[in-house]
């Protein structure tokens, strides 16, 4: 996620503001409101009532609507159980939104809207399922079991990079056009792009066409960087999904996104598993490594208290090598401390926050205190290669 969890925080934070108070009382909640003036009608699970009526609805295709007050219009409730669309459902959904010609892959646990051609739509497919396999086995041998998600995972993908920079604008604003691909909190979704298209094209002279081009073309040194990022994103989704972390929780970002760039490591290599999860991510420890030279007595208190420097471009790639590395550190030399911080915060409910001092208390209750810590991880890291 890069900076469109940003955009997601600063619509809460009026709601955020005022401490919540969960409860779904009906199984399902009927909001209807207005946003830039149109009605907009709602069904769905109600996930949190804020002290100022602000409200959290959970609707059938995995969107989060956040209504501040002045937004409803009407909200009634019934007993009718809530549902998650089907993927069949889902994928009717989906062509209704989208922009003419698209078409719809399904695999196992996706439901892909493409304009690209279908061999690249399975290939995104294939990648998807492998890391899903290779994700959830990684946690469950370490005893962290996750579950299967609620609702189908939506990717997707535009066969033009500038028609996916104009789709993603309202989501991304003037990152639009340098984010290659991402995943919503709020639509629940994965947006990209065709990474074979005509720029790809051009730098190595390939035809596209069959999965095994597809493969050599993506396998290339300077496209592996863009694999990667795709890989990140898929990441987060299945994170999201399936029981690591709960949208608009305040699981710290240092965490979500240390998993991220943990597995993003792109294994194009097998067909089967996915031997690279946790591996050295070099570009990662290469800029951790010059961030060494700069830095801060506190950087590992700043990593934790709060989220400011994944939010400051000018620190941003320094938050994630740190994060990366001490993900790495502490899954290799704390491995049981780990799983249990990560059980804690899986529990995490939408829209409550720990604050700075709270999350520094909760991360000190579990690995002791962070100075000694800090030590530690940086004789550890010095080390590797
Ligand atoms: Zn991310």
């Amino acid at each position: 996620m890069p900076t469109e969890q940003t955009r997601v925080y600063s619509l809460l934070i009026l709601i955020a503001l005022c401490s919540a108070v969960a409860g779904p009382a009906s199984a399902l909640d009927h909001v209807t409101l207005r946003r830039d003036g149109r009605e907009i009608q709602v069904d769905g699970r109600l996930l949190v009532t804020a002290q100022d009526g602000g409200l959290l609805m959970l609707a059938a295709d995995g969107v989060l609507w956040a209504v501040p007050p002045e937004e409803q219009i009407h909200h009634t409730a019934d007993d009718t159980p809530f549902e998650p669309l089907s993927p069949e459902a889902m994928a009717e959904r989906l062509l209704d939104e989208l922009p003419d010609g698209f078409d719809v892959h399904h695999t196992a646990h996706y439901v892909i809207g493409h304009d690209t051609s279908r061999v690249y739509a399975q290939w995104c497919g294939a990648l998807f399922e492998r890391l899903y396999r290779g994700f959830t086995n990684y946690w469950s041998r370490r005893g962290f079991k996750l579950h299967e998600p609620e609702f189908p995972l939506v990717a997707i993908v535009f066969a033009d990079r500038n028609a996916y920079a104009k789709f993603s604008q309202p989501e991304l604003g003037d990152a639009a056009g340098s984010i290659i691909g991402y995943f919503s909190l709020r639509t629940n979704r994965m947006t990209m792009y065709d990474l074979t298209g005509i720029e790809t094209l051009n730098r190595y002279g390939t035809a596209r066409g069959t999965t095994a081009q597809i493969s050599q073309i993506l396998a290339q040194p300077d496209a592996q960087r863009t694999v990667a990022t795709v890989v990140h994103e898929a990441t987060h989704q299945i994170a999201f999904n399936c029981g690591l972390h709960t949208r608009y929780s305040d699981c710290p970002v240092w965490f979500s996104e240390g998993i991220a760039v943990y597995f993003e490591t792109p294994d194009l290599g097998s067909t089967k598993g996915w031997r690279s999860i946790g591996t050295v991510n070099g570009p990662r420890l290469l800029r951790f490594h010059q961030y060494l030279a700069g830095r801060p007595a506190n950087s590992l208190e700043t990593l934790i208290a709060d989220d400011k420097r994944f939010r400051d471009p000018d620190q941003a790639q320094d938050a994630y090598a740190e994060a990366w590395a001490l993900t790495y550190f502490l899954i290799r030399q704390r491995p049981s401390q780990y799983v249990a911080y990560l059980e804690l915060l899986s529990q995490k409910k939408p829209l409550l926050n720990d604050g700075p001092q709270g999350r520094l208390k909760e991360f000190q209750k579990t690995f002791g205190d962070w100075r000694k810590l800090d030590a530690e991880f940086l004789r550890y890291m010095t080390r590797v290669r």
